[in-house]
């Protein structure tokens, strides 16, 4: 028999980025013995990439800003798709996840007079991204990590071990999800070194795996994210919602092509970067939708005085949200005015003195020089959009980051989750995401196992099960090839369920992931279990592909565009279809898809927004009761 490594634990948080760290932070204060599980390097998460900031709105650049302001932004955001309670919690709770932060050290940027410093970011009407310089996701980890250590140092002095109730395990790779009935027992997976198995028994495991954008070839995601968190929740029995919302960031690199789809951080625009065609033309102008009028600049000339003064002037038209600006890239291209290497040039040299660029934006200065030999103190950046952020994610209740459907004692926090973000992400509410929601649901893991009267068990014959499973490409011989499988699958993804979407194109996708699901069930690795990375692209296909039929499906149902779904044979938003979620769940081995009503926004949350920017979502019997409110 196969030798299996066992460990016990109360809460078992799968993911160490900001949303795994805040949770296993969480359920450690409350006592649990916990542990964290990832599946890269300790310390190397998307987290770590993010560069812009945190939004939460603290008021210390513009005292105006308030959680409703930031709560209307964010729905607005996401085209008012968004589950309505937890973009509340998050813009209530996301000043005091940063203060927190302070205590555990973090360091961000100041203003003048000693606050946490914010910048302006597309589509946050005030600036509220606490940040450092263009590193904040390394701030972040790297105070959640130090926070860490602070507890198992406390752990040591009174139990003679740091890891008595706090431990990592790096380089470990969660495979499948153990359950007793329908009550979480157990992760099972494998060490990434040695190829040596590894049960972990706990009756609550968090959920905090990130994305999905390794499915696609131009992606601004690294290679763990296979989309294993939506595909472990699938199979235990939960429900993802919004799978067909992908967030296409505007600016990647497009040249050289090794280092195509890598991220250039929004702040660039934020700090005055402005976008241009071959012939030189602040294009964005002619792109401003119809629902955002009012708030954007309409010439250059009022765009650049907003800059410096804000309360005077409206915002230039780069800062829209990603998926609009996102769109327009794609259109410029189209018609003829891209850049020589395919993309449109980011200018932030003739903006800003260089001294001021290397300052504010270290990073990028940095990445150009190494990567492609721009000095962007002097040129234009070449850009275009990339495949960021997965909008869509774990259903789950949304005060205690439960994950719905029929499993008990799992939880899903930051990217792995939906509902938060509606059909669009406003950049900088995902750092602040993590904190929020990575909190509760620690909390409430805890909570839960409290609260079991028994602990569930893992029985022999699942764990056998998922043994199998993860050999079986070593065991089969002659099989396909999991790197080619990979490369026909991002084809797929990138060319038929990519930015710009089509009913005949969707409906190929459809019959093209079926042939590559025969064609995965069929795929071998070369070589033994030590660290043999075909091996694991192998098990991840598994996951990549379940979580790309859930998009196609879903993106194929939706008869509409909106935020990150662009139906060219359906252009604009419906209200009717404002109103559905769509719900992947696991029938067996097939996807099904399933229409479910959003929930209602309560009367004092939805008396935050004026009629005549409601009546751009809603149908007519909503504004009706909206009416009906207000007498
Ligand atoms: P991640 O930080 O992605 O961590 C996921 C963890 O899960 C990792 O530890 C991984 O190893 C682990 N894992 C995955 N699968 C398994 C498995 N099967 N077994 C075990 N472990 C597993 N957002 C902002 O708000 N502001 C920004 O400025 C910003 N900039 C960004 C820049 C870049 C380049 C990128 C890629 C993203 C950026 N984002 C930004 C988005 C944001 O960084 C991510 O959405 C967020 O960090 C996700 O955090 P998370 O905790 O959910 O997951």
């Amino acid at each position: 028999t196969t030798r299996i490594e066992r460990h016990h634990y109360d809460v078992v948080v799968i993911g160490a980025g900001g949303a795994g760290l805040r949770a296993a932070i969480e359920a450690r204060l409350a006592g649990k013995k916990t542990a964290i599980i990832s599946k890269s390097l300790f310390g190397k998460a998307h987290t770590v990439m993010a560069e812009g900031g945190a939004a939460a709105a603290m008021g210390n650049v513009n005292s105006r800003d308030n959680w409703m302001v930031h709560f209307r932004d964010t729905m607005r955001g996401g085209k008012f798709l968004n589950n309505f309670r937890m973009a509340e919690l998050h813009a209530k709770e996301a000043p005091n996840r940063i203060w927190e932060l302070e205590t555990y050290g973090a360091l961000f940027d100041r203003t003048k007079d000693g606050k946490i410093s914010q910048r302006n970011f597309g589509g946050h009407e005030y600036p509220r991204l606490a940040h450092v310089g263009d590193r904040t996701g390394l701030e972040l980890i790297r105070t959640l990590q130090q926070k860490i250590v602070s507890l198992q140092q406390e752990d040591k002095a009174e139990t003679g071990s740091y890891d008595s109730r706090i431990r990592v395990f790096a380089e470990t790779t969660i495979t499948e999800l153990l359950l007793d009935g329908d009550k979480v027992a157990g992760a099972f997976g494998y060490y990434r070194e040695s190829g040596e198995f590894v049960l972990f028994e706990a009756p609550a495991i968090v959920l905090a795996t990130g994305g999905v954008g390794r499915s696609y070839k131009v992606t601004s995601n690294s290679w763990e994210y296979t989309g294993d968190g939506h595909a472990l929740a699938l199979r235990a029995g939960a429900t993802l919602i919004n799978m067909e919302f992908l967030q296409f960031h505007p600016t990647g690199m497009v040249w050289p092509p090794s280092v195509k789809g890598i991220l250039v951080t929004e702040s660039v625009r934020g700090d005055g970067g402005v976008l241009k065609n071959s012939d030189g033309k602040r294009f964005m102008f002619q792109y401003v939708p119809d629902v955002f009028r009012k708030q954007y600049a309409e010439t250059e000339e009022e765009a650049d005085r907003w800059y410096a003064d804000p309360d005077n002037n409206r915002r230039p038209p780069e800062l829209l949200p990603r998926d609009e600006v996102a769109r327009a890239i794609n259109n410029e291209v189209k018609e003829g005015r891209g850049s020589p290497a395919g993309g449109v040039f980011l200018d932030i040299a003739s903006r800003l003195p260089a001294e001021e660029v290397k300052r504010r934006l270290p990073s990028m200065h940095h990445q150009f020089k190494e990567l492609a030999g721009v000095d962007i103190t002097k040129e234009p950046m070449e850009v275009g959009p990339t495949c960021h952020y997965v909008m869509g994610g774990v259903e789950v209740d949304p005060d205690t980051a439960a994950a719905l459907g029929t499993v008990q004692g799992l939880f899903a926090a930051g990217e792995v989750s939906g509902g938060m973000h509606g059909s669009n992400r406003l950049g900088g509410n995902s750092l602040s995401d993590l904190l929020v929601f990575g909190k509760r649901a620690g909390e409430h893991a805890a909570v839960y196992t409290d609260a079991l009267p028994a602990r569930p068990r893992v029985a022999q014959a699942d764990l056998d099960a998922a043994v199998e499973t993860a050999l079986a490409p070593l065991t089969r011989e002659g099989g396909e090839n999991p790197y080619t499988l990979q490369q026909d699958l991002q084809a797929v993804m990138g060319d038929l369920v990519g930015i710009i979407r089509r009913k005949g194109e969707l409906e190929e996708s459809l019959v093209r992931l079926a042939e590559l699901r025969e064609r995965v069930s069929n795929v071998s690795a070369a070589g033994g279990r030590r660290y043999n990375p075909g091996w694991h692209l192998a098990i991840d296909l598994r996951n990549m592909l379940v979580v790309s039929e859930c998009t196609a499906k879903a993106a194929l149902e939706r008869e509409e565009s909106r935020g990150g779904h662009t139906r060219e044979d359906f252009p604009s938003m419906r209200p009717e279809w404002r109103q559905v979620n769509l719900v992947c769940s696991l029938d067996g081995d097939k996807v099904r898809l399933e229409h479910k009503p959003l929930p209602k926004m309560r009367p004092e949350l939805i008396k935050l927004f004026d009629r005549t920017e409601l009546s751009k979502y809603l149908t007519d019997e909503e504004l009706a009761e909206f009416d009906a409110l207000a007498e």
